[in-house]
């Protein structure tokens, strides 16, 4: 209606009196209306209910239905509930008038009707009934608004009584029809205890001091639901500045609350054990350590470490992986809650409990426990923690013992902070995996000493790698039998600029422990390469040479390209080289090394399985293993000869090895007492000191030489 020009507004008028109807007609219609007229009320509610109209001129006294009925009768139709109507009474009819409006007359118009006024009265109720149309438009639409948005207003008077829209009693759910003056208080009953407070004193300082406020309240509603809802108020004052009333909205912001809640959980906890991460640890042991600084106690840092976690993961798979963290996560949870940590510690109630546990990435769990007096209590605590962790997890029909390291770090002694403590509590991690692991450290100041040299030392070694300062010698592989030289193992020194030859030893661990042993095994592999085809092209014949292989090397991927790639480079063939690898190599992944292996055998390189005895290979995996060498450890050597045990083992693998078609070198071969034995049992491959040393190039090559 609304959009409809008052001028072209469409009437109807209804008067049994001919000569009055025409008269309306003809003066509403010079007016600009459209006009259509009818003699009875029920001609013009048939009218009106198939073409709406704009507005209605009624006269109440007609045969048939009268004007008071035709309009209760319209008002029942959907078109006619705010259609505007004016009734056409008499002069000083009053009782007329009343009825009039009774029956649901928007006006009247006195008869004998003011002809030059009636076009004036007709755009007036046109105006007013366009008004109201309005505003009840834009109250639906606030109401749908508020629906949609689950937010309802209200307004609160000084005298504490609450008007609310339908959409805020919604929000409550509650029942219908409570007195404004009971209203607020009505509302409060459904707020949590812990909440109501706070709500009540905000609404009491809004209405007395005008002071507006923002809050968030949970309430339990009649049917059960908990929500959560934001509150925001403000007192409204006249132009003077006095208090008029207090309005505000209130919405319900559950679902926003639980997402908000969500991506904080997500944000701040580890997916697989559900624990607070790294960072959330922060956060959450600032305030343990504040408490710790004034109250002038002691508390701890503990880093734990699964001992070997990489070897379950890649012997088991992921899920069986996820399973441990999860477990460890479970019992270092619940042993935190126990009385069991209060009995060793000083911790005493009320708070909820004496620690925070967090999980910092890999296979690495932190806790901070407050009120730990010192390295006695400390030592009780990782004692327990020890045995705890050390029991056997069931996971997927498997039964998996495993061991933990530990590192401690106290504050304020080691550090002030919690980034300092957990620094210092990894590198006593560190010093207790380098100690042997399944063990516990405290962090102690020459920590931070080695941890920089460390540091130090594997920048010099980078830099040995590429500055040109590795070198190698070769050991000869003898065969007894015959006394000829059968190969030579390539062993890596470095020429330190200060420190003179180094031994593999001292530097090996940290390369692999680095990463640096990738382009330490990439310079191997080239050099022998190199050297090969030096010797080949000055003539000399050379035995195939033997090159330690790395873990990482092996799994990196692409190795048995990159092998090709350097025969095709310095024109050798695979039949050359000999590839050492350990037995510890083979309990990860075993299915893909197994792979690697037979593809680099299938090309002709010779493979060998170094430090024989030393590992855990089970039988059923050697022979599987498409090697074609078996190195015998220094080790069984060394007694070989004597009256104990080793003598009848390296018999043993002897016979085991020939059964299997391999061929079997003895390493660290230092007497002849030694030797004799190891030939007697067939063993006539030898390396050690007792035939050569390693070799620097130039010896090695002379011994070529005269081999030649
Ligand atoms: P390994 O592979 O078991 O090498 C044999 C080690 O035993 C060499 O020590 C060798 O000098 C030593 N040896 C040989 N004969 C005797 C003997 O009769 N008595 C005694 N007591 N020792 C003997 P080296 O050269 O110090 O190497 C130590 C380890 O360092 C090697 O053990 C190997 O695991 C590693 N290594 C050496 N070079 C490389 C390399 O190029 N790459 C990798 N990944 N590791 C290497
Ligand atoms: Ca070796
Ligand atoms: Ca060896």
């Amino acid at each position: 209606m609304n959009a409809i020009p008052i001028a072209n507004a469409r009437l109807v008028v209804v008067d049994d009196d001919p000569l009055l109807l025409s008269m309306a007609t003809r003066t509403l219609r010079h007016a600009g209306f459209d006009v259509s007229a009818h003699a009875s009320g029920e001609e013009a509610l048939a009218a009106i209910a198939e073409q709406p109209i704009d507005l209605l001129l009624l006269d109440v006294m007609m045969p048939g239905i009268d004007g008071f009925e035709t309009c209760r009768r319209l008002r029942m139709l959907p078109q006619g509930a705010h259609l505007p109507v004016l009734m056409l009474t008499g002069l000083d009819d009053t009782e007329s008038i009343e009825q009039a409006f009774g029956s649901g007359a928007t006006d009247f118009i006195t008869k004998p009707i003011n002809w030059t006024l009636l076009a004036q009265r007709v755009r007036y109720a046109l105006r007013a009934s366009a008004a109201a149309e309005s505003v009840r438009h834009s109250r639906e639409r606030l109401a749908r608004a508020q629906r949609l948005a689950a937010m309802g207003n209200w307004t609160l008077q000084a005298d504490g009584s609450m008007q609310a829209s339908e959409e805020l009693l919604h929000l409550f759910d509650g029942p219908p029809g409570i007195a404004p003056n009971a209203l607020a208080e009505a509302l409060l009953t459904s707020v949590w205890p812990a909440d109501a407070a706070a709500l009540r004193g905000a609404r009491q300082r809004l209405v007395a001091q005008q002071q507006p406020y923002q809050l968030e309240y949970r309430i339990q509603r009649a049917d059960g639901q908990q929500r959560v809802l934001f509150e925001q108020a403000e007192a409204i004052t006249d132009s003077s500045g006095q208090p008029l009333r207090a309005e505000g909205i209130t919405q319900d912001i559950t679902e926003r609350v639980q997402a908000r809640e969500r991506i904080r959980q997500l944000a701040n906890h580890d997916e697989t054990t559900g624990l607070p991460n790294q960072q959330f640890f922060g956060e959450l042991t600032r305030p343990l350590i504040e408490r710790a600084r004034r109250f002038g106690t002691r508390c701890a840092v503990l880093h734990a470490d699964i001992d070997d976690f990489k070897s379950v993961n890649d012997a088991f798979g992921h899920s069986v992986g996820d399973g441990v963290l999860r477990t460890v996560a479970q019992r270092l949870q619940q042993w935190i809650r126990s009385s069991d940590v209060a009995a060793v510690t000083n911790f005493s109630p009320p708070r909820t409990e004496p620690g925070v546990l967090a999980r910092y990435g890999g296979n690495a769990f932190t806790l901070l426990i407050t009120d730990l007096p010192g390295q006695a209590e400390a030592a009780a605590v990782c004692q327990r923690l020890l045995a705890m962790l050390g029991e056997p997890i069931a996971l997927e029909g498997l039964s998996l013992s495993l061991t933990t390291s530990i590192g401690i770090a106290f504050f304020p002694t080691d550090a002030a902070d919690i980034a300092g403590l957990t620094r210092c509590a990894e590198q006593a991690l560190y010093a207790a995996k380098t100690a042997g692991r399944a063990r516990y450290h405290f962090f102690d100041a020459h920590m931070n000493a080695d941890a920089a040299q460390r540091l130090h030392r594997v920048s010099e070694l980078r830099g040995a790698i590429t500055q040109g300062q590795l070198l190698l010698h070769y050991q000869p592989k003898i065969d007894t039998d015959t006394g000829a030289l059968q190969g030579a193992e390539a062993l890596v020194r470095w020429q330190h600029p200060s420190r003179g030859l180094v031994a593999p030893g001292e530097f090996i661990a940290l390369a692999e422990e680095s990463g640096l042993i990738l382009p330490l095994t990439d310079w191997v592999l080239d050099s022998v390469c190199r050297q090969l085809r030096a010797w080949a092209d000055s003539g000399l014949a050379c035995p195939p040479l033997s090159v330690n292989l790395s873990a990482a090397s092996l799994g990196r991927g692409g190795l048995v390209d990159q092998l090709d790639k350097l025969m095709v480079a310095h024109g050798l063939r695979p039949e050359q080289l000999v590839l050492e690898v350990t037995e510890s190599m083979l309990i990860q992944e075993i299915e893909a090394t197994i792979a690697i292996l037979a593809a680099l055998r299938a090309r002709g390189y010779g493979l060998s399985l170094d430090d024989f005895g030393t590992g855990y290979s089970s039988l059923s995996q050697l022979k599987r293993l498409p090697i074609d060498e078996l190195k015998i450890d220094r080790s069984f050597v060394v007694d070989a000869a004597g009256p104990g045990r080793d003598g009848p083992l390296v018999s043993a693998i002897i016979a085991m090895g020939r059964e299997l078609g391999l061929k079997v070198v003895a390493e660290g071969v230092e007497s002849t007492a030694q030797s004799q034995f190891l030939q007697g049992r067939g063993c006539h491959l030898q390396q050690g000191y007792l035939f050569s040393r390693p070799l620097p190039v130039a010896d090695f090559e002379a011994l070529l030489r005269r081999s030649a």
